[in-house]
């Protein structure tokens, strides 16, 4: 199915596609041209209620009563749904959030797997025995929170829908979604596949709008158990406060500033094209984009004049024409790089190579082509602020030590990568580097179902992905019984 002939969006309450209580609708643009292409609900609190009521008969009800295995078979079902609808999924992310087709296919392949591997898990999450008093038996059940909320945002809205929604389904929480205004066509049609596999009305809901009413609305909401955020820093806060009043824990992924750490003894064939994508991918609109490479001085000019050369052979353009970068989401978001980027250089800072804008880039699309800099001072906002664009700055170090320092000198820790064939530096600077993740020879911004995922300090706390993400979903009841 094309994109274009895809079915007016609407919110998803207890099975049933419905528009929003308020009449109203937003814009969708297509980043490649900055064209209004359809239209979402404008919903508010009233739809959210009416959502998170859904979702609480769904938890005591079909969804509630369903067995672990039951649950997992469901979420298998959906994988393959999305996979055998790859393509027009495929092309419709690419449409909506305009990232490069073959980088939309990538996400769908992840969704799915995300979906395979939270339905294998579903049957095989178990709680424990605790040996206690004499005389007496302990079990502690791991319980779904009951009903989650998640709040969603736009560069990956397939894969993140699928890490969320795919981890709290398995753990028998019934959801309701707010996915971003920006990006989430893909995430409504997979809903709705969701139906299709089996989920019963209600288990899945999805309320689409603006950040300030419906995501307000749904982190505010009392009949909330959980909320997964995944977003900006100030949003997360705004969440995180609504959620404290009515006692509710928070799971927030909030982005980061991720440093590439490149010794002079690096495999550098191997770590250039992983540097690069790093920062390519997406526009560098990745929470664990490597938007930071910190270079060992000794060969600190010859790594920046292969940089260079790459940047320089790097073209953007529309998604569907497959190029190695895309337009960034939305005219605010390039503003806001365009503005950094030009402070930058006002004060200073040097860019050393730029890519191409391919000719078949419309006029009217958010194109931001790929920035390498050069001369960044370690406090500039360049060198701490999440730009959420396609531009790295390089640094350079002198020691183990002052490398270190300036990978932990920013408020973030998301992830970070090591490149050096020394094996007791790679332990070493893993241990020392604050940081949910960090790879030792390789790097995947975003990647790797199977890996517990979150951050540090302001990237967040809480942990998705893999089984870790699972427990996350749950919490436990202790049963302490005295049969003497
Ligand atoms: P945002 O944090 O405002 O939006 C993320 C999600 O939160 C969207 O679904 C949005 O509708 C919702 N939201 C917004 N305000 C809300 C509120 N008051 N209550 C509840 N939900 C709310 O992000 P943005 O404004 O789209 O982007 C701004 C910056 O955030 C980017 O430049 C980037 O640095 C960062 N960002 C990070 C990630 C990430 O993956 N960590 C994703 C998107 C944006």
């Amino acid at each position: 199915m094309p994109a274009d002939a895809c079915e007016v969006p609407s919110n998803l309450i207890d099975g049933r596609p419905l528009p929003a209580e308020s009449g109203q609708t937003l814009p969708v643009l297509d980043p490649a041209d900055g064209q209004v292409f359809t239209r979402l609900p404008r919903s508010d609190a009233r739809d959210v209620d009416a959502a998170v009521a859904a979702a609480r008969r769904a938890f005591h009800g079909p969804w509630g009563r369903a067995t672990a295995a039951e649950r997992g078979r469901v979420l298998s079902r959906l994988a393959a749904l999305i996979l055998q609808q790859h393509e027009a999924l495929a092309q419709l992310e690419c449409r909506d959030t305009g990232k490069p087709i073959q980088q939309a296919r990538a996400d769908i392949t992840a969704c799915a797997r995300y979906f395979e591997y939270y339905g294998g898990a579903a049957d095989k999450l178990h709680g424990e025995s605790i040996p206690y008093a004499a005389g007496s038996t302990v079990i502690a059940l791991r319980v779904p929170h009951g009903v989650t909320g998640h709040i969603i945002p736009w560069n990956y809205p397939a894969q993140i829908f699928g890490r969320s929604v795919g981890g709290a389904l398995a753990a028998g929480n019934a959801c309701v979604v707010k996915p971003a205004e920006d990006a989430c066509l893909t995430p409504l049609r997979i809903a709705a596949l969701a139906l299709e596999a089996g989920l019963p009305p209600g288990a899945l809901n999805m309320v689409c709008g603006l950040g300030v009413e419906a995501g307000a609305a749904l982190a505010a909401h009392p009949g909330i158990n959980h909320i997964s955020f995944t977003g900006s820093p100030g949003t997360g806060t705004a969440v995180a406060q609504a959620a404290a009043l009515n006692h509710v824990p928070v799971t927030l992924e909030l982005g980061g500033k991720s440093p590439q750490i490149l010794f002079a003894d690096a495999d550098l064939d191997l770590a250039l094209p992983v540097l690069l994508n790093a920062i390519v991918q997406n526009a560098g609109q990745t929470c664990a984009a490597g938007s930071r490479v910190l270079i060992e001085r000794r060969i600190y000019a010859q790594v920046m004049e292969a940089l260079a050369a790459r940047f320089a052979a790097l073209r953007t353009g529309p998604g569907l024409a497959g190029l190695d970068c895309g337009p960034l989401i939305n005219a605010r978001q390039l503003a806001r790089v365009q503005a950094l980027v030009e402070g930058g250089l006002a004060d200073g800072i040097q860019a050393v190579a730029r890519a191409q804008l391919a000719p078949e880039a419309p006029a009217g699309g958010f194109y931001f082509a790929p920035l390498l800099l050069d001369g960044v001072p370690p406090d500039h906002a360049i060198a701490q602020q999440e730009l959420f664009g396609p531009v790295l700055a390089a640094f350079a170090f002198d020691s183990e030590e002052e490398a270190i320092a300036l990978a932990n000198g920013t408020p973030y820790g998301l992830t970070a990568a090591v490149w050096t064939r020394d094996g007791a530096r790679q332990l070493r600077c893993a241990h020392a580097i604050e940081a949910g993740q960090v790879f030792i020879n390789n790097y995947g911004a975003g990647g790797g179902i199977e890996l517990p995922f979150g951050g540090m300090k302001h990237s967040g706390y809480g942990r998705e992905k893999a089984f870790e993400g699972l427990r996350s979903f749950t919490t436990i009841k202790t049963i302490a019984i005295s049969h003497g």
